[in-house]
């Protein structure tokens, strides 16, 4: 197992059958293992610094049908939403309230949803396919 691990962690990826192998046989030792390779890879890109990131998602329309996802093509029970220019500048705004103090993160966060009340269940599969 921890030859797959390394492999992933040099090569960015595995085969099918190796991310399989994986996914189905790991145990305690293995997840340890994993999560030590993945703190190496974390701090040595980020070290111990802490960033907080923000996405603007400006629509929830997708041409693709990814099976687990919400917002899947062929999912019309999606209440589906375009975010305006100015709705996006807004956002912009919020970021920008983010940067000046974790209060305000805070509180900017929470009234997202307020302000666009559809984009709080967006990503809530309302027809899943098993
Ligand atoms: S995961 Fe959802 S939003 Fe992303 S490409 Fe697939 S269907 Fe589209």
């Amino acid at each position: 197992m921890k030859r797959l691990i390394d492999k992933l962690k040099e090569e960015h990826t595995l085969t099918n059958e190796e991310f399989a192998h994986l996914l189905s046989h790991y145990d305690d030792e293995t997840l340890a293992y994993i999560n030590l390779q993945a703190r190496e890879v974390a701090n040595a890109h980020f070290g111990k610094g802490v960033y907080i990131r923000g996405l603007i998602e400006i629509s929830n329309h997708c041409r693709n049908n990814c099976k687990y996802c919400g917002i899947r093509k062929d999912n019309w029970q999606a209440d589906r939403y375009r975010l305006s220019k100015e709705m996006i500048l807004d956002c912009c705004e919020h970021a920008t309230a983010w940067r000046r103090s974790s209060r305000k993160s805070a509180g900017a966060i929470r009234s997202v949803p307020l302000h666009y009340p559809s984009a709080r269940n967006h990503r809530k599969p309302t027809n899943a396919i098993s």
